[in-house]
């Protein structure tokens, strides 16, 4: 008798032992989570610990500017055993009293992005040349980089505007973006000028196409991956993690659109937004731009391939609005794989609450298989 109880206890174990090891995820993946500031604390727990049983090793949340939130939902994520960043714009910033109208970016028309933004109301992109900026931007992360909940701060934005749209967003804007346009072209504030004539001795506002300028680009280029790097040594200093979410590439796509060489940034992961319906793509794409992004960061810091989510699969096909389209669940298993498969270190989905039950099905097992 006692021999079958210790027979059927160790079966017992190995049955346990091997369910554990089952539920253990192999994929490392992050989520963007943003819009429940206002929750009470039994919704969020629920959801979290939901998050994390479904295979989600961390959130970047985005919670405005206010360390109170970041403390109460940091918390409340670490207890149900998640990582908990805040995710927070960096060069787009809605104008308050501690922001002077005067260090929004200029266009190639000169026109302020405060006043007239590109394409949308909250465009309103900062000049990354400005110390006013900077200072604003080091006192708004560190007092958010004080909050002992976090693991990291995550910047968003962190680019110039959009000087060419993604291909799949010109239908809804109704452009057709074959080359560079002034009015979607930053930043030509006085201060941007007159530093890339003392650097170069050209006067841009006397260049037919600034568009062909290499020595152009790469200021803007340099200009950004400075802000980034003086930014990222402060928050550092505070022991939290520096991450951010970025375009594909930097090469393809990220460069040329949103002048982001983040190939150079010094920071401790990197979380490309591969939205392959934007850009008329499918999985593939999200392999290849894996590749290319691994290649990149010679320095061998953690890629997170970022995934976007259908909503609503059922009525993909006649949703207009590309923001409404997305990875459906029959392509999740894919994306997950040629992310993985092509040196990604994990992934990163945008976001957990567009996931149907269906998605979950899939991504419970794509987290879990051997790669
Ligand atoms: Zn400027």
């Amino acid at each position: 008798m006692r021999k079958i109880t210790i027979c059927t206890l160790l079966i017992f174990a190995v049955l346990i032992q091997s369910c554990k090891f089952e539920s253990e995820p192999t994929v490392k993946c992050y989520a963007w989570l943003s819009d429940l500031n206002d929750a009470d604390d039994a919704i969020l727990k629920k959801k979290f610990k939901k998050y994390k049983s479904e295979g989600i090793f961390g959130l970047m949340y985005n919670g405005g500017q206010n360390a109170e939130v970041y403390k109460r939902l940091g918390k409340i994520a670490k207890d149900a055993g998640l990582e908990f960043h805040a995710w927070i714009p960096t060069m787009v910033q809605a104008d308050t009293s501690k922001i002077d109208t005067t260090w929004y970016a200029i266009n190639g028309k000169g026109e302020s992005a405060w006043n007239k933004p590109a394409y949308v109301e909250y465009y309103k992109f900062l000049c990354p040349n400005r110390e006013e900026v900077y200072e604003f931007l080091k006192g708004m992360y560190l007092e958010m980089a004080d909050v002992e909940e976090l693991d990291g701060i995550h910047f968003d934005y962190i680019r110039f505007p959009d000087v060419i749209l993604a291909e799949g967003l010109w239908k809804k804007y109704n452009l057709v973006m074959d080359r560079e346009y002034p009015q979607f072209d930053y930043c030509y504030c006085d201060k941007c000028v007159n530093d890339f004539k003392q650097k170069t001795g050209i006067n841009i506002k006397e260049v037919e196409d600034p568009s062909q300028l290499k020595e152009w680009k790469q200021f803007r280029y340099d200009l950004i991956t400075n802000i980034v790097n003086r930014l990222s040594k402060e928050i550092r200093k505070k022991n939290k993690k520096v991450t951010a979410a970025v375009f594909p590439g930097p090469n393809s796509v990220a460069k040329r659109i949103v002048r982001q060489e983040w190939d150079k940034w010094d920071i401790d992961m990197v979380l490309p937004m591969h939205y392959n319906d934007f850009y008329l793509k499918d999985t593939k794409w999200i392999g290849a731009m894996c590749k290319e992004a691994v290649a990149a960061r010679k320095d061998s810091i953690p890629i997170y391939s970022g995934l976007f989510i259908c909503p609503k699969p059922s009525s993909k096909e006649k949703e207009k609005d590309p923001e409404n389209h997305g990875l459906l669940p029959e392509e999740l298993d894919d994306a997950i794989s040629e992310s993985i498969k092509n040196g990604a270190a994990g992934i990163c989905l945008f976001t957990p609450e567009r996931m149907t039950d269906k998605h979950w099905k899939v991504f419970r097992k794509a987290v879990r298989k051997q790669y």
